[in-house]
């Protein structure tokens, strides 16, 4: 009976991992209100069960402003960070059998992406984002896979900023720009010089995501805000020997905080802030490019028009998988913005469903 029981569990979850392989997932997640927002006037209309999401332009009246999009999921603001998690475990799992995966989060500066990949400033365990989580479930499955595959778990931290990308946990002055290797990648590692530090245990990881943290902060102070306008990617390498057959078994798992989307008013600003916001919106619509190339099943992926794609390159198409957070800031007066992450969105998946009308 036990038995059948896991094979029955195995083929559920076999089929889960089936069905996300060479596949672009995207999940949208609407943060709440925050304490002490006095106004809260919300532009989101309806959130369907099937992963419908309804948006609302509250200048036009009734339901002229309505809007339908369509991923796979939607989540609402009560979701919890574990709620959130569960359905991106089969992913991470997948690392441990080889496969690579990338997971990003996208939206204007405030939306929660910090949130949802890492957590709140001093999360705890209850709120930890999706880096932590993945780490921690990593170590526990390498773990009960001992006696069969030892597994060895090393994770790198870097930054992309203004098209260069630099090492986040260098011990030796941080500044120092990184070149990518763009063609054979037999390790998947595309940054071969940043510092690699092997991890055993989450506590390992936590005291390392700290550091980095801490280096982009650094240069915040100096540049003014940096971390939003910087794309931060965690990079975990999982390299796997199968006790039995001796054969290795190579993971990559990249875990991306993009900058933010939002738009920035090219009249208004000039000198280091325009030529900023010219390459964060030149790196986000080459990673939709990608994604949307990938959705298509399009022969061409132009990988090589910015250096987050080639960053990410071994971990979006192919056998990798991909799942990109979508978050929503859901005050009113952030509606165009997220309109425009939502068609972002939705590019991105293949899956337009232009004006269509809410059939509430
Ligand atoms: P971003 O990284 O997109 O700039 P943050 O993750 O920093 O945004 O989120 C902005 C603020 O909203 C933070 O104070 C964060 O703690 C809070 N926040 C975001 N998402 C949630 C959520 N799901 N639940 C509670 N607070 C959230």
């Amino acid at each position: 009976e036990n038995y059948h029981a896991l094979l029955a569990e195995n083929r559920k979850l076999f089929n889960e991992i089936q069905d996300l392989r060479g596949n672009i997932r995207v999940f949208c997640r609407i943060r709440p209100f925050l304490p002490g927002q006095k106004e809260k006037k919300t532009s989101v209309e309806h959130i369907g069960e099937n992963g419908e999401l309804v948006v609302a332009d509250r200048s036009k009246p009734g339901k002229e402003g309505h809007r339908l999009f369509k991923f796979n999921k939607v989540y609402g603001s009560d979701a919890t960070q574990a709620e959130v998690y569960a359905d991106t475990q089969p992913l991470i799992r997948s690392v441990l059998d080889g496969y690579n995966v990338c997971i990003c989060a996208y939206g204007q500066t405030g939306s929660g992406k910090t949130y949802t990949m890492t957590g709140p400033n001093q999360a705890t365990k209850e709120n930890w984002g999706v880096n932590y989580r993945a780490l921690n479930d990593l170590f526990d499955i390498s773990q009960c896979r001992k006696g069969s595959i030892t597994y060895e778990i090393g994770v790198q931290m870097v930054e992309i900023y203004n098209e260069q990308v630099r090492d986040l946990l260098s011990s030796d002055g941080a500044q120092k720009k990184l070149g990518i290797m763009t063609h054979s990648q037999p390790n998947g590692l595309a940054v071969p010089d940043a510092s690699m530090h092997p991890v055993e245990s989450t506590s390992d990881v936590i005291k390392l995501m700290g550091i980095g943290f801490k280096n982009r902060a650094v240069s915040a102070t100096a540049l003014n805000e940096r971390s939003s306008r910087s794309h931060s990617v965690v990079t975990v390498h999982v390299r796997g020997k199968d006790l039995k057959t001796g054969s290795a078994l190579i993971g990559n798992l990249h875990l991306v905080d993009l900058a933010g989307s939002e738009r920035v008013d090219r009249s208004e600003v000039t000198g280091d802030r325009l030529k900023e916001a010219q390459h964060i919106n030149k790196s986000l619509s080459s990673l939709g490019d990608v994604i949307s190339a990938l959705a298509q099943k399009s022969p061409h992926v132009p990988y090589r028009n910015s250096k987050l794609t080639q960053v990410l390159q071994s971990s979006l198409g192919g056998q990798a998988k991909t799942l990109m957070f979508v978050q929503l800031n859901p005050d009113a007066s952030s509606f165009s913005e997220s309109l425009s992450t939502l068609k972002f969105a939705e590019r991105a998946a293949g899956v337009e469903l232009g004006a269509a009308k809410s059939n509430k």
